[in-house]
């Protein structure tokens, strides 16, 4: 295809992804974002051998493994029995995988200064309300009334809250889920009951979560952190709040009296964030010169890990759709077939998922700690288990032209707990 010049909404790990690989193949790229300042929001997260893999491709693994921690194993316990719910190992399938848990800010980071030695230009303080079509070309507009272009193609990366994502042929909103987190990054504390190399959680029914997760330094030469999350309601947030953070780490230490270390780290709500979570899957994420990609395409709970990974797949998705495509009319429908299958799967388990987790449910927590506790430890359950938590349950790779990334090459000794 002949250069093109695109414009992107938002500079998440999506639109961040996206501009490397649009400029690195000779397309002119205008990087739009809200913030004047861009930076992070929240604390950590996993990337799994799929988002990894992205990274990878675009030359980044190593400088995102020198920051982050890896993650080969997923542990979960009732928080009053101590009794296993969730042991998910990356290493119950053959090849060596693994996740990398990482700071936002390292991750943001690491994608910022790659667009930034590449000259990509980015516009900052825009709000973009809206795309529209005329004279041949698509124009942004923005919330105080400024109309920019024209761009040959637009690609939304606005996240899931995304204003652009109407304009797709076949749009739909996020349905707003009962339950969401506080998240707050901590230092990481030595010798505690914490796996050196997991994700550790416990629960109580599925009303309460309680999660540890190292993610590395959030910047090189700073402290390791960890990522501490409490599932709530965010709509029972002003009570927790009005009750006092006393109340509140009184109520933790009694389910898990390990995470004392971390609890003495937080001395009020405002140092965490209250994360919402929303679940939507867009039927088509194209319209007239438009591309929708990552959360503003699908977004769901974190629960199984995969947003951010599925963003980093999307960006790699359009790139390939564009590169093999005569016109960017041609390459819209190419990029949303490429990434159906991996998109609609993840997000139906997610869905599936999510509420045996965070939910009023009383059954669905009674079936996950009597019976899917020990199916999960039955092969084949494992093996599907691990598949599902590396997002390769369906190969998302060679739809988007992509090879995995070979773990064991070069591959490390684990340190053990
Ligand atoms: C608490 C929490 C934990 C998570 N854990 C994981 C995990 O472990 N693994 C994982 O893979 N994913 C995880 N996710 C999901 C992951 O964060 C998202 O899927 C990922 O950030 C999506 O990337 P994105 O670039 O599509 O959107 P975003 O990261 O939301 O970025 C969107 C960007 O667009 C900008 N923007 C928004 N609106 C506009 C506008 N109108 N005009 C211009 N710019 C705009 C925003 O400022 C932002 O910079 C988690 C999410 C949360 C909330």
């Amino acid at each position: 295809m002949k250069p093109r010049h695109v414009a992107i909404a938002g500079a998440g790990p999506a639109g961040l992804a996206m501009a490397l690989y649009l400029k690195r193949a000779g397309h002119r790229v205008t990087l739009f974002e809200r913030f004047v300042q861009p930076a992070p929001l929240g604390s950590g997260l996993i990337l799994q051998p799929t988002g990894l893999t992205v990274l990878g491709d675009l030359g980044l693994f190593p400088r995102i493994a020198a920051l982050g921690h890896r993650i080969d194993r997923l542990y979960g316990a009732d928080a009053l029995s101590g009794s296993t719910v969730l042991d998910v190992r990356y290493d119950a399938i053959k090849g060596g995988r693994y996740g990398i848990a990482v700071h936002r800010a390292a991750l943001f980071d690491v994608l910022f200064e790659a667009v930034r030695q590449e000259g990509i230009a980015i516009d900052t303080g825009h709000d973009i309300a809206g795309v529209e079509n005329g004279s041949g070309q698509a124009w942004l507009a923005t919330d105080d009334g400024r109309r920019l272009g024209g761009f040959d193609l637009v690609v939304d990366a606005s996240g899931a809250r995304s204003r652009l994502r109407r304009h797709a042929l076949r749009s739909c909103e996020p349905r707003p889920l009962p339950y969401g987190a506080f998240w707050v990054s901590l230092r990481a504390r030595q010798g505690e009951a914490f796996g050196v190399n997991s994700l550790v959680q416990r629960y109580r029914r599925a009303s309460t979560m309680i999660g540890v997760l190292p993610i590395g330094l959030p910047a090189p030469r700073e402290d390791p952190m960890v990522a501490f999350f409490w599932s709530t309601k965010p709509d029972e947030a002003e009570t927790l709040k009005r009750a006092g953070i006393a109340s509140w780490k009184d109520g933790i230490h009694r389910l898990w009296p390990e995470c004392e270390p971390y609890l003495a780290q937080i001395d009020s709500f405002e140092q965490m964030t209250l994360a919402r979570y929303g679940h939507h899957t867009l039927p088509l994420p194209y319209g007239e010169r438009l591309a929708v990609i990552g959360d503003a395409a699908h977004s769901t709970s974190p629960q199984l890990g995969q947003g951010a990974n599925m963003a980093l797949l999307d960006a790699r998705a359009l790139a390939h759709a564009l590169q093999t495509s005569a016109t960017p009319e041609e390459a819209l429908p190419r990029y949303a077939a490429s990434r159906r299958r991996h998109v609609r799967t993840f997000q139906m388990m997610s869905a599936a998922f999510t509420p045996f987790y965070q939910s009023d449910s009383a059954w669905l927590p009674f079936v996950r700690d009597k019976l899917a506790a020990r199916l999960s430890m039955v092969p084949p359950a494992p093996q599907l288990l691990a598949m599902m938590v590396a997002g390769t349950f369906v190969d998302p790779f060679r739809p988007i032209g992509l090879q995995e990334r070979d773990w064991l090459a070069g591959a490390q000794p684990v340190p053990q707990p």
